[in-house]
């Protein structure tokens, strides 16, 4: 674990990778750059040691209401410093702008179809404890049985992965899909210079959250054959949005993330 004197050095002392974090999946668990990601090493300092991390101990939430206060105040502070009026024709106007950016990102072919298999998901589950539970007697069963070649712990941990991958991707998808979407309205009617292809980054995450997913979901089509029929849908499904973000941002899957698609862990 880091020193927490180690923030104060600038990012390349600290051997992060700047701007690693931008266009990751968040999914630190599994990630092989935690000790490159100056995020990573400030939420686990902030949020991940300890009854910090445990969101039923009271230690997490007053750290949690703390770190809500500090962001007003210095919201209001940068306010007052700024001499900023929230209450000003200019501001109004600016906040319908968003607005109207937010809306057409989000009723966009692309981010429907993503909200839509968000939805798919959810149902799927829903439905699934049944299936879940004949799952789970069969492989009590099996290992009680000592079947021969029948692995009940390799199925268990099988399945379990492949739920993990899918219910991680579930809101990812549509998010990192809307956001790609939204920017490429700003940057159009902005024309952004700093940051171009920032919205073929946001694509590539949910390029690969997709392709991720699709994996998942065979691997579950394999343990629930009698629920073929519903798998396959939601694969068809994903597989049509895949093929309209690809179209969509051309340019998303040579996208190279900072440090992601540059080094070898
Ligand atoms: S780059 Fe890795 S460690 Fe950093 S925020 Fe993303 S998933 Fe987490």
């Amino acid at each position: 674990m880091r020193d927490k004197s180690d923030l104060t050095k600038p990012v390349n002392e600290q051997n992060f990778i700047p701007d690693i974090d931008k266009y990751c999946d968040e999914w630190c668990e599994r990630c092989a750059f935690t000790d490159r990601c100056g995020k990573y090493s400030t939420h686990e300092m902030d949020y991940l040691e300890t009854e910090e991390n445990d969101v039923t101990s009271e230690v997490f939430w007053e750290k949690f209401t703390e770190t809500l206060q500090t962001a007003k105040n210095m919201l209001s502070e940068i306010i007052e410093r700024e001499g900023i009026d929230l209450n000003t024709p200019e501001m109004d106007a600016m906040m319908a702008e968003q607005q109207e950016h937010d809306d057409i990102a989000w009723e966009h072919e692309c981010s429907r179809d993503a909200r839509a298999y968000t939805g798919m998901v959810k149902d799927w589950f829903d439905a699934a404890k049944e299936l879940f539970d004949d799952k789970r007697d069969q492989l009590v069963l099996s290992a009680q049985l000592e079947l021969p070649n029948v692995n009940p712990v390799a199925e268990v941990n099988s399945i379990q992965d492949a739920i993990d991958v899918i219910l991680r991707y579930q809101m990812q998808i549509s998010l990192k899909t809307i956001m790609a979407v939204r920017r490429t309205i700003v940057d159009k009617l902005k024309a952004y210079p700093d940051s171009p292809r920032d919205p073929e980054g946001y694509a590539k995450v949910a390029l690969i959250s997709i392709d991720r997913s699709v994996t998942a979901w065979s691997t579950l089509r394999e343990h629930f054959s009698d629920r073929e029929d519903e798998i396959l849908d939601i694969l068809i499904s994903l597989d049509r949005l895949r093929k309209k973000i690809e179209k969509t941002f051309p340019g998303a899957r040579a996208f190279v993330r900072p440090g992601l698609d540059e080094i070898t862990p």
